[in-house]
Parts: C-alpha cells; sequence; structure tokens
C-alpha cells in the first residue's frame, strides 16, 4: 500500500490516497496506469505527482490510442535515474516505451511531441531505448523540496 499525494492544480490544494500496488493512480482513466507503474523501481513508501501530470498522462494515452508501457516516473533523488532527473522527482515525468519495437517507440515520441499535452518531450537522440516526457509545474519544484527534506 502506497501514501500517494496529489497537487490538485485546480483547488491549489494537496490530497492523500492510499492505493495498493496493482491499483490505478487517483485520477488515472481505464487502469492505464498503476501505482506499480508509476513507481517503477522506486522504493519509496510514499510517491506524489499533481492531478495535471495525471490528466496528461490520460489524454496521451488516448491520443496514442494503444498501451504504453511504463518503465518508470516517480523516483527520489537518492534513486539515481538519467539528464531530466528533477522532473521524476518532482514525480511529473514518465519514462515509456522501453518495451516497443523501434519503429513503435518512435510512433510513440511523434505522438507526445504532436500532442501538445507535455512541457517537454526530450529528443529522441537522447532518449534511443526510451521516451522521455514530463508535466513540469514549478509548485511541485518547491513541493519536492519540501517533502524531500521534511
Ligand atoms: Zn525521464
Amino acid at each position: 500500500m502506497a501514501k500517494i499525494l496529489i497537487f490538485n492544480n485546480d483547488t491549489d490544494r494537496m490530497e492523500t490516497y492510499y492505493r495498493g500496488e496493482a491499483e490505478p493512480m487517483p485520477y488515472n482513466t481505464n487502469g492505464t496506469l498503476r501505482v506499480r507503474e508509476f513507481r517503477g523501481s522506486s522504493k519509496s513508501n510514499i510517491l506524489w505527482t499533481t492531478k495535471r501530470c495525471m490528466q496528461s498522462w490520460n489524454s496521451q494515452r488516448y491520443i496514442f490510442g494503444g498501451p504504453i508501457p511504463v518503465g518508470f516516473a516517480f523516483k527520489r533523488p537518492y534513486e539515481g535515474g538519467h539528464g531530466i532527473l528533477s522532473q521524476h522527482y518532482a514525480g511529473v515525468a514518465f519514462d515509456v516505451g522501453q518495451t516497443l519495437s523501434s519503429t513503435r517507440r518512435t510512433q510513440l515520441w511523434n505522438s507526445a511531441n504532436n500532442s501538445g499535452v507535455w512541457s517537454y518531450v526530450e529528443p529522441i537522440s537522447l532518449t534511443p531505448t526510451w521516451v522521455h516526457f514530463d508535466k513540469r509545474f514549478r509548485k511541485t519544484c518547491l513541493l519536492n523540496w519540501r517533502l524531500s527534506y521534511n
């Protein structure tokens, strides 16, 4: 059971949820993003993200029109990662498509890049075996720092 904090961008408030690893993330529609997918290999007993980020995932999944395998989204700073780190620490970034064929992964990258859903899609040249997209949000950075050091 994970404790999940969601920053609700519409009310400007934090919400707290408790979810099993096989359950969908809060605000996820149609079970397309499980808690265990969101956390990937993270061992953290508390996870966080934003409502806007979850809605962006729903939109991206709908636009792509097929399953999107998730490597991970959330990471704590001490759990490592790749170039665009802080957005994963803030729980608003995804590394996906690791198990897709390279053709299908390129389709996913194009879909993400053209969707208008994300703040940033990492250039395909920097992500040869995955697709990184994130929904940057200034407040989550502040939130992340506060949570990380409490
Ligand atoms: Zn990433």
